[in-house]
């Protein structure tokens, strides 16, 4: 299936809102502008949140001076998960705005703006945004004008029952987890979801710290290994982890293993796709085992451009065409459940995870290890021309099956190949993947040798 969404160039703002280092590229200046543009396209309420970044009160306030400086009035919700926020845009708020930089180091920070439907603003209204910014033409209301602030930090709690409600009371009666937020956002919400689930909940890292003294924000192996040793030593069913703003979420199995976040989502939509059938989302740069898991449970596969807005507006734009849309994700732990909400969502993710293992009599490692395997080789590569090398690939692999949707994807009978330029960097992603890992290796060896630099 082919997908609409087109990426656009920006300036400011990356696949998911503005990033940088804190004093460097992100400052309480840019903050303070952004607020100032957000609150000259959108009327009404914003809702403002962040992550435990140490640099988040000074940005957050600068945010929130623009908003109240162009006449917006602010709701500070204090510290919450973004998919917490973007729930709380879409019931209340006229739109929302996050402080964090995700999975990024301590050093970064970020914003991230959110429409009144609680997705992330799109390409489109980014750049006009962007351009109030560089223009220099936001709106100041007079004094009779300018907006009140309130804070509302009690209202994460509306997230929390909307996620345990999803599911039947008791369902994780008996199980013991373990649950990691890194000291992020997450680190009051998803030990409360588990537990509130009737599960017994271990929890490390589970302070707000923005120094993130236990571990890096983002949900590596390596950061997991006290975890995946706690699941271990505790005989728990699952450990989850969250990057720094727990829209994503990834999992330890009962053995202690990493479970590498593609075959997390093929697992997920699985039991997912029992019930609800439809279309699944995901960008290019998936593994293939969501279309062995789709085809087994009678759903199809729609591909879009990487990054999870495109995956997100991808679900509206098939929805309002009358289509049903089964599940979105992305294979780095980003999973999108339409019923609840359409955004990444790291919380419901967790929570999924107690109602697959309710639903089953087998541990997570034994349903992991019955999961298709596949072979994967991801590379960076050095490249100035990459233009040059997306049309060279193009001629060479013409009479292929290729997909341009991001970059490009050249998909054979049992193996495929993306070849994507980075945005910002003189380099070029390659990704192969097959059931086999010879076939593997020799597709890469073909698209190397189209590389000049
Ligand atoms: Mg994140």
């Amino acid at each position: 299936m082919r997908m609409e969404q087109k990426k656009l160039e920006k300036r400011l703002f990356g696949t998911n809102g503005v990033r940088g280092v804190v004093g460097k590229d992100m400052t309480p200046a840019l903050a303070l502008s952004i607020g100032m543009a957000l609150g000259t396209m959108r009327q009404g309420t914003i809702a403002v949140g962040r992550d435990t970044r140490t640099s988040g009160p000074s940005l957050a306030s600068a945010l929130k001076a623009g908003l109240l400086a162009a006449g917006c009035d602010v709701v500070d919700l204090g510290i919450l998960p973004t998919p917490a926020l973007q729930f709380i845009v879409r019931e209340h708020f006229d739109a929302g705005a996050v402080i964090t930089a995700s999975h990024n180091p301590p050093e970064y920070n970020g914003v991230k703006v959110v429409e009144p439907d609680g997705t992330e603003m799109g390409d489109e209204q980014s750049i006009v945004l962007e351009g109030h910014i560089f223009k220099g033409d936001s709106h100041f209301a007079s004094w009779d004008r300018v907006g009140r602030e309130r804070d509302a930090p009690s209202m994460v709690d509306e997230y929390v029952n909307s996620v345990v409600d999803s599911f039947p009371s008791d369902t994780g009666k008996g199980f013991l987890v373990v649950a990691d937020p890194g000291c992020g956002a997450a680190a009051w919400t998803t030990p409360e979801i588990l537990s509130r689930m009737g599960c017994r909940v271990f929890s490390l890292n589970s302070q707000m710290d923005g120094t993130f003294p236990g571990r890096l924000p983002e949900p590596s192996p390596e950061g997991l290994a006290p975890l995946a040793d706690l699941v271990k030593a505790t005989g728990a069913r699952f450990g989850v982890a969250h990057d720094g703003d727990a829209d994503r979420a990834v999992f330890i199995d009962d053995r202690g293993r990493f479970l590498e976040e593609n075959r997390q989502f093929g697992l997920i939509a699985d039991f997912i796709c029992r019930e609800r059938k439809g279309v699944i989302v995901t960008p290019v740069s998936t593994s293939r085992i969501i279309e062995v898991i789709a085809e087994r449970r009678g759903c199809t596969v729609c591909y879009t451009p990487v990054g999870s807005i495109y995956v997100a507006r991808t679900m509206i734009d098939l929805a309002h065409n009358g289509t049903e849309v089964a599940f979105g994700g992305e294979g780095n732990g980003g999973l999108i459940y339409p019923k609840h909400q359409l955004c990444r969502d790291g919380g419901m993710t967790a929570a999924t995870m107690v109602a697959l293992l309710a639903s089953s009599s087998q541990p997570l490692s034994s349903l992991v290890d019955a999961l298709p395997h596949f072979y994967m080789i991801k590379e960076k590569i050095r490249e100035k021309d990459a233009a040059g090398l997306i049309e060279r690939l193009k001629k060479a692999f013409s009479g292929e099956s290729l997909d341009c949707t991001d970059g490009i994807r050249i998909n054979r009978e049992d193996s495929w190949a993306l070849v994507r330029p980075s945005g910002t960097e003189p380099l070029v992603r390659v990704m192969v993947e097959s059931a086999f890992e010879e076939r593997a290796t020799q597709f890469y060896d073909e698209i190397k040798h189209h590389f000049r630099d």
